[in-house]
């Protein structure tokens, strides 16, 4: 199965698959942007947080201006051009999505575990050279400092699937709650419909019930996030 974040309308047009972090692999970048054009960019909430960040926003905001999909996906304009993309090239470059920082590569995780990754074959009028030097898939991810996106990756992935499995099972109804469990009834408005993407609100429930301060480190806020969607789908 393709990963979340290499989602796209039209099925990616693959070079190669079934690559490991061992198998051989260069690119160099001409930084032409054609690949932030025509594109679905999914994104969790990390990435969303990140993003968020960097413009000094909250990440209620964020998906209310920069996303579709309840936050599923970044914007693209009119001209299908990224809503990111400036003329001098990626606006939020620091913090851009996983799937931008592994292009052209694609990462794939099953629920047994297993990763392996893709070669995607380079956008019409892409500039950039595959290079035949001694570089590894793991030198292009470090060389992208993916470690943490992998992680919030994997983690909301997991977490995905099992939320997933308890839509699957029905859902408890929001009318019978007690008039006193007002918070739990706004955590859960807030969980379902896709809200649970938005990492400020979730965590912002989180600690008024529990009486925390609001974490400002963005791990330690992914942490607090997925904790509340932990408790959430562990709920009765
Ligand atoms: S977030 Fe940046 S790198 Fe990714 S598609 Fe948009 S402009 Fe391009
Ligand atoms: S289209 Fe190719 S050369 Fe241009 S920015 Fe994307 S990867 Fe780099």
């Amino acid at each position: 199965m393709l990963p979340p974040q290499a989602n796209r309308t039209q099925p990616l047009p693959i070079r190669r698959t079934g690559l490991d972090r061992q198998t051989p692999f260069g690119f160099s970048c001409m930084r032409c942007l054609q690949c932030c054009q025509s594109k679905k960019i999914q994104v969790n909430p990390y990435e969303i947080a990140r993003l968020a960040g960097n413009l000094g926003i909250t990440t209620t905001y964020f998906i209310e201006r920069y996303t579709t999909g309840n936050g599923s996906c970044l914007k693209f304009d009119d001209e299908n051009r990224c809503v990111f993309l400036g003329p001098q090239g990626c606006r939020v470059h620091a913090d851009r999505p996983l799937v931008c920082r592994l292009y052209p590569l694609g990462r794939h995780r099953n629920e047994q575990g297993d990763e392996w990754f893709s070669e995607i074959e380079p956008e019409t009028g892409c500039r950039g050279e595959c290079d035949g030097g001694e570089g590894k898939v793991e030198n292009w991810l470090e060389n992208q400092e993916v470690r943490r996106y992998l992680v919030a990756a994997d983690s909301y992935l997991k977490l995905l699937w099992e939320m997933m499995a308890l839509l699957e099972q029905g859902e408890e109804e929001v009318e019978g709650a007690e008039e006193s469990d007002t918070a739990g009834i706004e955590e859960k408005s807030m969980m379902e419909n896709g809200g649970w993407m938005d990492m400020d609100a979730a965590v912002r429930i989180f600690c008024q019930q529990r009486e925390f301060p609001f974490p400002l480190d963005i791990e330690e806020k992914m942490r607090m996030h997925q904790d509340a969607l932990q408790c959430w789908i562990q709920q009765p």
